[in-house]
């Protein structure tokens, strides 16, 4: 019988992000909770990793600045990035209220209090999902907030301030061969960075054209990584308007990929954003291709870490996560 662990992030809701239209906020956690906990699932406690296996994946001036900046930040404040030196990269501002912009990809994630608290709590949790699968063939869920997906190697945004999915997959890769599939709506732009020059982690992402979807400036078809890493980075970016069906049909083929690769194991970022009516996306998949999707990544048979990245429809995330995982159990 196949099992599903579920490992979810602690204190996450310290991470609200009021105002600004900001759409990621502790509401979606608890209605993807509600709604993966009608299956069968086996929740597990959240354990401690080292700092080690961040500094695998991200550069030590942005994980430094995101920690000491949250640190500095006053309770309740949020520092916006408001100006953006990438003319000059050879100059980081000094005040770090100044220096946000430089380490940030856009102007609408803020450093505040909790930032890197919570987002470091959100590591921990992948990579707990991550050990769990280690032992034993089965799949497990790190519900987590903030995503990830967006990080960089040296730079954070979208949402996102370290790649939970990234580590994970990089904790993995000590292990065997690992592929990621990026489900979200948004291209994995994150872990594309990360693994650009690597060839024993395949990043494929399927997404948004980014002539229209954040983050507007990667997730061409062309950008298939470099060095020893050329080939093993896959974007399939889709038009505006996809249907279930459609989806599917590009899901089949992200999935041959995967097969040709033969890796170990499975690291899934997953977004709930590709719905239909979802206020980030422009897709139309209902919770009977969430469904499907499970069932046809269950179908590689591989031990599997599904990280929670997007998905906005609060009073939907329910139901989308219990089709999804229904299908993977299926
Ligand atoms: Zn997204």
């Amino acid at each position: 019988m196949r099992r599903l662990l579920l490992v979810e992030a602690p204190d996450h809701e310290k991470h609200h992000v009021r105002g600004r239209g900001y759409q990621e906020s502790p509401r979606r956690q608890m209605a993807l909770s509600r709604g993966v906990r009608q299956l069968e699932v086996e929740v597990r406690p959240v354990k401690s990793f080292p700092e080690k296996f961040l500094y695998r994946v991200h550069d030590k001036k942005l994980l430094d600045f995101l920690r000491s900046s949250s640190e500095q930040s006053i309770a309740g404040k949020y520092e916006y990035p408001f100006m953006i030196p990438v003319h000059r990269p050879q100059h980081p501002p000094k005040d770090w209220t100044l220096a946000v912009g430089y380490y940030c990809i856009d102007t609408f994630t803020p450093i505040h209090r909790e930032s890197w608290n919570t987002a470091r709590k959100a590591v921990d949790c992948a990579l707990t999902a991550a050990a769990e699968i280690l032992g034993e063939h089965c799949y497990s869920y790190a519900l987590v907030r903030p995503p990830g997906h967006h990080s960089e190697r040296s730079y954070f945004g979208g949402y996102c301030y370290l790649n939970s999915a990234a580590i994970a997959a990089d904790y993995l890769s000590q292990h065997g061969r690992v592929a990621m599939l990026d489900i979200d709506y948004h291209h994995g732009n994150g872990q594309q960075d990360i693994f650009w020059e690597r060839n024993d982690v395949l990043t494929v992402s399927i997404h948004g054209h980014p002539d229209f979807a954040y983050p507007y400036f990667s997730g061409y078809k062309n950008e298939i990584g470099a060095s020893k890493g050329k080939g093993f980075n896959i974007n399939m970016p889709l038009p505006e308007s996809v249907n279930g069906a459609e989806f599917i049909a590009a899901l089949k083929i992200a999935i041959k990929h995967i097969k040709q690769f033969k890796p170990k194991f499975l690291v899934v970022p997953i977004g709930f954003d590709t719905a239909r009516n979802d206020p980030s996306g422009s897709w139309a998949l209902d919770p009977a291709d969430f469904n499907e999707s499970g069932k046809l990544l269950a179908s590689l048979n591989l031990p599997t870490v599904f990280v929670q990245e997007g998905g906005y429809q609060i009073g939907r995330l329910a139901k989308y996560a219990k089709a999804f995982f229904a299908g993977v159990l299926a």
